[in-house]
């Protein structure tokens, strides 16, 4: 196996430094995913057979140890969910308590919804819950719902435990500006645009309201660079 824990590169990278990916796949369906042409992998067994990764509850333990890593921040996960709906979620807390333990910390996106509260005993207040918010959970048919998600992550920031949201890809930009308006309980937006599919959706334009809106509602905010790209080229 390759190491459990790499440094992401390209535009992973702007999710964090440090990341471990858990499962072989992913059943949530998302039309847009990215992952299996990352991973050369056929879409349908992608989806349709996911288990942990063969040893690598082990693998990150023995990689934790042996590079002495410690406090860092992990991210979960970027080519598959790391609470993947109807699947066996324990190998997840294994790594979130193998991480706790080794005085690292944890970055968890996820659409897996309320499985994810499980694991809130483990995190504190220098760990990360977000979960993805497209506006249009049509194209996650497997995922939990929008309502789900939020509610999972309200739960999270009553906790303590801090919260943020993964606005990407992006269809409806009306939503986003809402929860940007209305999203007290997040402590930081991550904010980008659809890659790979086109759309009627004018970026800088939106890239731009949604800035005016952080601002303006004091949000902790982060635009990704293909979007900040389409800001400022039509400026
Ligand atoms: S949740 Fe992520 S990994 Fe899973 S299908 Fe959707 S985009 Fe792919």
């Amino acid at each position: 196996m390759a190491k459990a824990i790499y440094q992401p590169k390209g535009r992973a990278k702007e999710y964090g430094d440090y990341a471990i990916n858990i499962y072989t796949g992913c059943p949530h369906r998302c039309y847009y995913c990215f992952a299996p042409s990352v991973l050369h992998k056929d879409r349908e067994e992608f989806h349709s057979h996911v288990e942990p990764r063969k040893g690598i509850v082990e693998a990150v333990k023995r990689q934790l140890e042996a590079e002495r890593i410690t406090s860092k921040l992990i991210h979960l996960c970027f080519t598959c969910d790391p609470y993947p709906v109807g699947i066996d979620t324990i190998p997840t807390r294994e790594i979130i308590k193998a991480i706790k333990e080794s005085g690292n910390h944890v970055q968890i996106l996820t659409k897996g919804g309320r499985e994810a509260g499980r694991d809130f005993d483990l995190l504190d207040e220098f760990d990360w819950f977000g979960i993805t918010f497209t506006g249009d959970c049509d194209k996650e048919p497997m995922a939990a719902s929008g309502a789900e998600r939020m509610d999972t992550l309200c739960e999270a920031w009553r906790r303590g435990i801090q919260t943020w949201v993964s606005c990407e890809p992006v269809f409806v930009p009306e939503l986003i500006y809402s929860l940007i308006a209305h999203g007290d309980f997040i402590d930081k937006f991550k904010i980008g645009k659809l890659n790979y599919y086109t759309s009627n959706i004018n970026w800088g334009e939106f890239g731009r309201k949604c800035e005016k809106l952080c601002k303006e509602y004091g949000r902790n905010y982060y635009i990704k660079e293909d979007l900040r790209k389409e800001m400022e080229c039509d400026a």
